[in-house]
């Protein structure tokens, strides 16, 4: 089951919506998961996926 994180750009005069084909970078730490969305502006918004258990 997939899990939707609706996420936005974090530039302060964007918010476009990021979506998974802007997802340029997936890793995990011991925090969860974390996945780097390259916006069109080219700002870089980092998020933390909870592991789902
Ligand atoms: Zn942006």
């Amino acid at each position: 089951m997939l899990s939707e994180i609706a996420c936005r750009c974090e530039a302060a005069n964007c918010s476009r919506k990021l979506t998974d084909g802007d997802c340029m970078l997936v890793f995990r730490t011991e925090g969860g998961e974390r996945r780097a969305y390259e916006c069109a502006c080219g700002h870089v918004t980092v998020t933390v996926a909870a592991p789902s258990e």
